[in-house]
């Protein structure tokens, strides 16, 4: 029966169902909200109709994380939440010797309180994915979890079962709230240059092993300047669509939402643009001899090193009409040294230390300057050891 159906039936589509038989939901099975359930029999017809708007998209039963923190395991709860954190898939190897890929995620809600997500098989390879790709991105996505499981998991965590759904920035009214809290209250995504304008210029060469190992001052921005080579740039998605209004003399640079009549939305002017600006958010990976370290390039620094504005690359690579690729532009720019001037922070999430590096600035080596300050180290060297003779 369930083959008959199987994989002809899209989740948020709407169907009509004749003859099925109705009962009460057996809640051993069915972990479903709902009282009632419908089987479906041999004589069964599933058709489906045209999207009545009057019916709902969704039914949740939303919990907030605290609440869900306090559930007893194996309970399945609903959950509409901010995404954190998205680290790498893993592949984990299960009893019998099969592989599966896991996703772990972290999410916060309007209760202050985070949780980690488990995102296992078939879901992780796809909504998974899309979710680590928005995170690199910095972009703020809401996810909606139908049917998530309560599990012990060095703490309470969700996991995903076989029917659970995950809908990522789904368009209800709690996730619209819940963006604006997080934009106003918590985000820390939007471009630094304003932030840090406040700092003192940096002054300090250091290696990245330097920046590693420095341990105080948790949440503090640091600047410093790097002599380095660039080896890997991330270019799958290295650019956003902002907003170009002018406020108070300063451009809005806020990411544009494509709304439903695919119009550009800035939700920070509340208006429509019909032209937007582009913007670079490229990761970069450094290296030295001591160390590697990704690193993000907002507008300023990736136009820098990129030498050319992110429109013109973005229709490198879109463009059908444009011959020459952005592969080309990557390669010329990939195993040089720059100076790049950076700003660093180190964060703690639940026990976890991450060096959050932004590319402030992008320059040549002016190789004789770089003399001159290398010939300088070994003069100061030089004098110190003599003074320990
Ligand atoms: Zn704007």
């Amino acid at each position: 029966m369930a083959d008959a159906h199987y994989g002809n039936i899209d989740i948020g589509a709407t169907y009509k169902i004749s003859s099925g038989v109705v009962k009460t939901a057996n809640k051993i099975y069915n972990k479903l909200n709902s009282g009632i359930e419908i089987t479906l029999v041999p004589e069964s017809i599933v058709t489906p109709c045209e999207d009545d708007p009057s019916i709902p998209k969704n039914h949740f039963s939303l919990m907030p994380i605290n609440e869900i923190l306090k559930q007893s395991n194996n309970s399945v709860i609903d959950d509409i939440s901010v995404v954190i954190c998205v680290e790498p898939s893993s592949t984990i190897r299960r009893r019998d010797g099969t592989e599966v890929i896991r996703h772990t995620i972290k999410l916060l809600n309007l209760s202050r309180t985070t949780i980690e997500v488990m995102i296992w098989g078939a879901p992780s390879k796809k909504e998974g994915v899309q979710l680590q790709q928005k995170y690199y991105l910095q972009e703020t996505t809401i996810l909606a979890i139908k049917n998530g499981r309560v599990c012990e998991y060095n703490g309470k965590v969700l996991s995903t079962l076989s029917n659970t759904h995950l809908i990522l920035n789904p368009t209800i009214l709690e996730a619209d709230k819940l963006r604006t809290w997080f934009d106003q209250n918590v985000s820390d995504t939007h471009e630094p240059s304003v932030k840090y304008a406040s700092l003192p210029p940096p002054t300090t060469r250091m290696t990245i092993s330097d920046i590693r190992r420095q341990e105080e001052d948790m949440g503090q921005h640091h600047h410093c300047i790097l002599k380095e080579t660039t080896v890997r740039i991330k270019i799958e998605s290295f650019c956003y669509r902002a907003c170009s209004n002018q406020i108070n003399g300063n451009e809005c640079k806020k990411r544009l939402i494509q709304n439903e009549e695919l119009n550009w939305y800035c939700s920070k002017c509340e208006t429509t643009l019909i032209e937007c600006a582009y913007r670079y958010i490229v990761q970069i990976q450094l290296e030295d001899h001591t160390d590697t370290l990704w690193a993000i390039a907002f507008d300023e620094g990736a136009t820098q090193l990129l030498s050319m504005p992110a429109e013109m690359l973005y229709k490198l690579q879109f463009d059908p009409d444009v011959e020459s690729d952005t592969e080309e532009v990557i390669k010329f720019v990939l195993n040089k040294q720059y100076i790049f001037k950076l700003t660093y922070k180190k964060e703690k999430y639940n026990e976890e230390e991450r060096l959050k590096v932004t590319i402030t600035r992008v320059e040549q080596v002016d190789f004789v300057a770089e003399s001159n300050i290398l010939l300088e180290q070994i003069k100061e060297m030089h004098d110190e050891m003599g003074a320990e003779e």
